[in-house]
């Protein structure tokens, strides 16, 4: 199982959904891969018996050059989960912590905890960014670290503004690299957004993390990258435990491929989300502004009892997040998804 969908089972009181509950639960794409990547999977079946290092190659190359990159900066791992891994590993130590906002991805603080490492977790602002000189300060005292910032993050939905990811990537401290993780980038087109990857280019100590799980509908199919210094990709790359698939590799090629694909996902899927926060205003319900394919909601309550409310009406939704022991994570799926949901929630939130 992967990241999100492992932990959205742990800890849903060990509920299996039943095959008829709505899954907004683990912030997937409510449509699966494109034509082109289902089309390109079949073609590549009858060749599975060899292994694929050309295809492989294929699909760096490809990733590389639309990120304006050298493919030796770029990594591709089974979902992006194994590549933050890799970074836990080369950038972790008992004497160099990771740095992370609270609350954010359990992913990376789970691994470093297991190897014996610190983490240090420390509030957003009072805008739901990154602290970032709080960040770089920690970074400083531990005299160094792995700053690990989701952007657009997950589960706030919200992003930290391009000019305090400049000013951490230019004020970062000796021994400490920055790993952004940008699984829900292709999801918002706010102006004070930009990606890391440039920073990538200027040889800054910066890792950014990409995933096909979300906006390309490939949770199943695990594959997701970093872009990174060639000297950082390779410290990274002794950590990876192998290849990926070839039916993922010859999906996620034809992705990057179709020119239109994220900005038609991007714009179906804002399109219900902006339908929900209207409903949501309409019945005086609070959140925090989304930018990704999920949103936080305030339910005045404790979160759990919500949680299983929800669920047992047949609708999967966040774990919770503390210390936002009030707020509820729910990943926006298709239109008949929250008509389910609107249903449900009415009910258990009585309005
Ligand atoms: N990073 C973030 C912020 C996530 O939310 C997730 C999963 O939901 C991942 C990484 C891992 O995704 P995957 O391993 O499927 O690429």
């Amino acid at each position: 199982m992967g990241g999100e969908a492992a932990y959205a089972q742990k800890r849903a009181n060990r509920v299996r959904p039943s095959s008829d509950t709505v899954l907004l639960n683990a912030n997937e794409f409510p449509e699966g891969p494109p034509q082109v990547s289902v089309e390109a999977m079949s073609r590549c079946l009858n060749r599975t018996n060899r292994y694929h290092d050309e295809e492989m190659d294929q699909l760096g190359a490809v990733i590389a050059r639309q990120e304006n990159l050298q493919p030796d900066q770029i990594l591709i791992g089974c979902g992006s989960s194994e590549v933050l891994h890799c970074a836990v590993d080369a950038f972790t130590s008992p004497t160099r912590p990771l740095i992370t906002t609270l609350p954010s991805y359990e992913l990376p603080v789970d691994m470093t905890t297991a190897l014996g490492n610190q983490v240090i977790k420390l509030p957003m602002t009072a805008s739901w960014a990154a602290d970032v000189k709080k960040m770089a300060e920690a970074a400083d005292k531990a005299k160094g670290g792995l700053i690990y910032l989701v952007n657009p993050n997950n589960p706030t939905s919200s992003i930290t503004p391009k000019a305090d990811i400049a000013w951490l990537v230019n004020n970062l401290p000796a021994n400490t690299v920055a790993l952004i993780d940008e699984a829900y980038i292709h999801f918002s087109t706010a102006p004070d957004l930009a990606s890391a990857v440039p920073f990538v280019r200027d040889n800054k100590n910066v890792i950014v993390a990409r995933t096909f799980s979300k906006i390309y509908g490939m949770a199943g199919l695990r594959v997701g990258f970093t872009c990174a210094r060639a000297d950082i990709t390779a410290k990274l790359g002794v950590f990876r435990n192998n290849t990926i698939a070839l039916t993922g590799v010859v999906a996620a090629k034809a992705a990057l491929e179709s020119p239109k694909l994220v900005t038609e996902r991007r714009e179906k899927m804002g399109r219900v989300r902006a339908d929900v926060c209207s409903w949501l205003d309409a019945h005086g319900l609070s959140f925090i502004p989304p930018h990704a394919n999920f949103m936080m909601m305030d339910v005045k309550r404790d979160v759990r009892g919500v949680i299983t409310a929800m669920q047992e009406k047949g609708v999967a939704v966040g774990r919770p997040f503390p210390p936002l022991d009030q707020m509820l994570r729910v990943t926006i799926g298709s239109d008949e998804d929250m008509a389910r949901f609107k249903q449900a929630f009415a009910q258990v939130m009585s309005v």
